[in-house]
């Protein structure tokens, strides 16, 4: 996992890129970097290094420009170092990721670029193979399109070209992307937290298709070059709160929020002293019609469901199994259209729970998400979401996210 963030727009990039990495860090931090169009120089201009986005601060002072893309990385594919540290740069390309590339050798082989590539990692191939259906003056998103259809994976890309100074593109499978605009510009990033002092409305951007930001706006267009209407959200975590406050450790403030965040995930969903799943539009027939549940999360989630297993045998006489997701579709899992499958994420983007959830909708199981993050790849996909109000969690360490759930 890592943390991509993006902005274009009337001020200065810099500042605002290091903040939003800062908050991203806990998504990764064995590496930083940014990439900025300098008008001056009229090109992108890249800043990186091993270490924390502190250091990086210190590195990238003088860089400046109002367009730019930045990451924090947490390694998959070569170790941590300065050169294999994101934005990457080949040719007329430049590039954040967050994901892995499966077939990213072959690529490389294909393009025949081993002894031009400055990094070990499979990013810096997706930055090839788009420089390679790329030339000055073409249509980037068509180049993107093309390369994108290559490659097989997970990714969120955040894309930027040496001769088109004020945009960036962006495209996603399975990794998140959320978008937002300002009167001062547009925004890309990982994760709401470090955009969303910036509007109160975003979106996530659907996956694959392409985003191209300007200082004016998004527009988002699928594959075939017809426009996507986007689905606008709201953001109903006060961000003034998402800091670490007076506490030292996130994870403690997050501790001291429990009381709070269980009583705003539960009133709104009790009508006269009984569950009423009615804000959510979940149909009470889901429970009331389902012979056996099923639950599958990974981590701390999981340990959520072997409470919710206990809870609901005790007080409902319904048959629980609880299934580690990364094991799920291995153990042959009995289903039907009377078994309701509930997937648990704080994230909403853990790939193996989507991964079960996808395989237990095409057993034709019915389908709920418990998640905490709108819009999530997981809560997309589940025929019925229910939000826990927890709001950010930072600390790695699940505190307020698992109460909720
Ligand atoms: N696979 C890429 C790398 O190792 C991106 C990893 C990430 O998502 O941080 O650089």
């Amino acid at each position: 996992m890592c943390g991509i963030i993006g902005y274009t727009g009337h001020t200065d990039a810099r500042g605002k890129l290091i903040k939003g990495l800062k908050t991203l860090e806990y998504r990764g931090y064995d590496s930083a970097g940014i990439a900025v169009f300098n008008d001056t120089l009229n090109e992108v201009i890249v800043a990186k290094c091993e270490g924390r986005v502190e250091r990086l601060d210190e590195k990238s002072k003088d860089i400046k420009g109002n367009t730019g893309i930045g990451h924090t990385r947490w390694a998959t594919h070569g170790g941590v170092s300065d050169s294999n540290s994101h934005p990457h740069k080949f040719g007329n390309v430049t590039l954040v990721h967050n994901g892995i590339i499966e077939n990213y050798a072959s690529i490389k082989n294909q393009l025949g670029i081993a002894g031009k590539l400055k990094s070990q990692t499979d990013s810096e191939v997706v930055a090839a193979l788009i420089d390679n259906y790329y030339h000055i003056g073409s249509d980037p998103s068509e180049a993107i399109i093309k390369a994108v259809r290559e490659i097989k994976g997970t990714f969120a890309l955040g894309i930027m070209f040496d001769d088109i100074p004020d945009m960036i593109y962006a495209v996603r499978n399975v990794s998140p992307i959320v978008c937002c605009v300002n009167d001062d510009g547009a925004y890309i990033a990982s994760d709401i937290t470090a955009i969303g002092e910036y509007s109160k409305e975003y979106f996530v951007l659907p996956e694959l298709t392409i985003a191209e930001i300007s200082k004016n706006g998004i527009e988002v267009r699928d594959f075939q070059d017809n426009k996507v209407d986007v689905k606008m959200l709201e953001l109903d975590w006060d961000i003034n709160n998402s800091g670490k406050k007076h506490y030292p450790f996130y994870m403690e403030k997050e501790i001291s929020e429990q009381p709070e965040v269980i009583e705003k995930t539960i009133r709104l969903r009790i009508k006269n002293g009984l569950p009423d799943f009615s804000v959510d539009g979940v149909d009470d027939s889901i429970f009331t019609e389902c012979e056996n549940i099923t639950v599958i999360a990974c981590g701390t989630a999981m340990h959520a469901g072997l409470i919710g297993k206990h809870l609901i045998e005790k007080t409902c006489a319904i048959p629980v199994n609880v299934y580690m997701a990364s094991e799920y579709m291995y153990c042959d899992p009995i289903v039907s259209d009377k078994t309701l499958v509930i997937c648990v994420s704080q994230s909403g983007e853990t790939i193996d729970t989507l991964e079960a959830l996808k395989y237990a909708k095409s057993k034709g199981a019915k389908t709920l998400s418990i998640v905490n993050v709108k819009g999530s790849s997981i809560a997309m996909t589940s025929d019925n979401v229910i939000y826990t109000n927890a709001g950010p969690e930072i600390a790695v360490a699940s505190t307020k996210a698992y109460t909720t759930q």
